[in-house]
């Protein structure tokens, strides 16, 4: 046993220390009681008078009224982003770009405030929603900020012209995130946009509706109607919408690709994942610890690209399972707004009865389960870390998308039979591989069926980067360049 190894056994053997509370103060957020739909620049009631509740997850303490749009409400929305249309379409792209980069700066003006009312409604730990969620989704403004007046350099002679009103449907596991990801591109590129936020995690998206009227965005550009699965139906059913993009499950996807069937409407879909993270017995180990750990248990595992499947070289299969438990051991689960907490809620209480069907099939299909003693909170919604071992391939907890913080461990042999593993899913949106070889990663990446692969680190992104994913994941980019081509079309 080495040094260093021998230090971690003697501190993981002494417990875990017990850290002071370091509690990020919820003052700095105000919600109203109620909120409106936001149409035409302003906030409305709703034609339906029908609202419903958010709760906190961690706590299931009601935080705010939320309107539930109905179908007049959507049709009065699409409306109101066509005649919004008309202007924004014509204006100089510079100028658009004004608006944008003000959103921006206004985003990072307010993020402690944005990240509070993120881990708040959605459950994340305060230390994700304020390193990663807010900073990239003002990155994501920032970038096609610059992209607005360049379009005819991104797409040399093709003469790009936005298509009109974009109906944008977000799932509830990066709330603001996803919002900034579908609303950058779409205004840079001249359009105006219908967005509908996921019922359980509406609040940033309503905060953003006030960010939009601090940037001076023109009434009708940004429309923001809340509710549930059915305001996202009438959304894609209304015929006055020019194109739709959405992110959440497969099952949804489908439903939304078969609405559109026949009608000239492009679409983008994001789907979810069954990411293989593949670990070679030449890998820095102790990274690739950390990498496993952020690619799984980030954000409570609710992440479409999250590393649910890792597949270990048998030669380090022992060791490897070893450190990660002992690492396991650490993670601090609880309060979201506690900077110390690495893994939160679980964001309700729909999401936490599939997991716990999903890790049951586990132990009832022969897998074997491990979890690291952990404390969790009485009220509110929690899942502990949870590892699988023995998985076979054919094993639900190898092929469905768990959406939460339970990976399945299975091995592998040679590069050939990991390439076969990892792509023997219906899903195919991300990827990583730990080596120390870059000629292996690269012959890998080949291979992979999956649209991104990462390289020794897991879970990065960039917005000059495309994200998006083959067979069931979906089809379409978004970012970088590429995330252009999806709200334009060419003279
Ligand atoms: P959904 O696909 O149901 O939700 C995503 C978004 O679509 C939400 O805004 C939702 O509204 C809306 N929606 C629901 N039904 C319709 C419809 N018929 N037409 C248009 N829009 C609709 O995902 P869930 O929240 O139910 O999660 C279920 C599973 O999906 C998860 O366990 C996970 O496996 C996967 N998922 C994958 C995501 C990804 O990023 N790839 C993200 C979220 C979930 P509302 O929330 O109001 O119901």
């Amino acid at each position: 046993m080495g040094a260093v190894e021998k230090q971690q056994r003697t501190l993981a053997t002494a417990g875990t220390w017990e850290y002071a509370p370091s509690i990020e103060s919820r003052e700095i957020v105000t919600f109203e009681d109620r909120y409106g739909l936001f149409i035409g620049g302003e906030e409305v009631a709703p034609r339906s008078r029908s609202w419903f509740t958010t709760v906190s997850p961690s706590t299931e303490e009601p935080l705010a009224e939320i309107a539930q749009a109905g179908p007049k409400d959507v049709a009065r929305a699409v409306d109101a982003a066509r005649e919004g249309f008309e202007a924004w379409s014509t204006w100089k792209p510079s100028e658009r770009a004004k608006v944008l980069f003000r959103i921006a700066r206004i985003l990072q003006e307010r993020a402690r405030e944005l990240a509070v009312a993120e881990s708040l409604d959605g459950g994340k730990p305060i230390k994700e929603s304020r390193d990663v969620d807010l900073p990239l989704a003002a990155a994501h403004f920032f970038y096609y900020a610059g992209w607005a007046d360049k379009l005819e350099y991104a797409f040399p002679g093709r003469r790009p012209r936005p298509l009109g009103v974009a109906a944008q449907i977000v799932p509830w596991n990066f709330p603001l995130l996803m919002l900034a990801w579908k609303i950058a591109p779409a205004l840079a590129c001249g359009n105006t946009v219908v967005l509908k936020p996921a019922e359980t995690t509406p609040l940033t998206a309503l905060l953003f509706a006030d960010v939009c009227r601090q940037a001076q965005v023109p009434p009708g550009v940004v429309n923001i109607v809340t509710g549930d699965g059915s305001t996202g139906a009438h959304l894609v059913r209304n015929g006055g919408v020019d194109k739709v993009a959405f992110t959440g499950s497969t099952e949804v996807g489908k439903a939304i690709q078969r609405e559109l069937a026949g009608r000239d409407v492009p679409l983008t879909l994001e789907l979810g994942g069954k990411a293989a993270n593949i670990v070679f017995d030449d890998c820095a180990l102790d990274q690739a610890v950390e990498g496993i750990v952020n690619g799984i248990y980030f954000n409570q595992g609710h992440v479409c690209c999250a590393g649910s499947r890792l597949l270990v070289q048998e030669s380090i299969h022992d060791q490897l399972v070893r450190k990660l438990k002992r690492r396991m051991s650490t993670l601090r689960v609880g309060d979201p707004l506690d900077k110390n907490t690495d893994i939160g809620a679980i964001n309700s209480k729909a999401q936490l009865d599939r997991i716990v069907e999903l890790v049951e099939s586990g132990t009832e299909e022969g897998a074997e389960v491990y979890q690291p003693p952990c404390r969790l909170p009485e009220k509110g919604w929690w899942f502990a870390p949870t590892i699988f071992t023995n998985v076979a391939q054919s094993h639900r907890i190898a092929q469905e998308e768990i959406f939460g913080p339970v990976l399945s461990v299975l091995t592998f042999r040679t590069p050939d039979e990991a390439v076969e593993k990892a792509n023997n899913t219906m899903y195919g949106l991300s990827a990583g591989i730990w080596t120390e070889k870059g000629s292996r990663i690269l012959w890998m990446a080949d291979r992979l069926r999956a649209g991104v692969v990462w390289g020794n680190t897991f879970n990065r992104f960039d917005p000059a980067s495309p994200f998006g994913g083959y067979k069931e994941s979906g089809f379409g980019r978004e970012g970088g360049r590429h995330g252009l081509e999806a709200y334009l079309r060419f003279e």
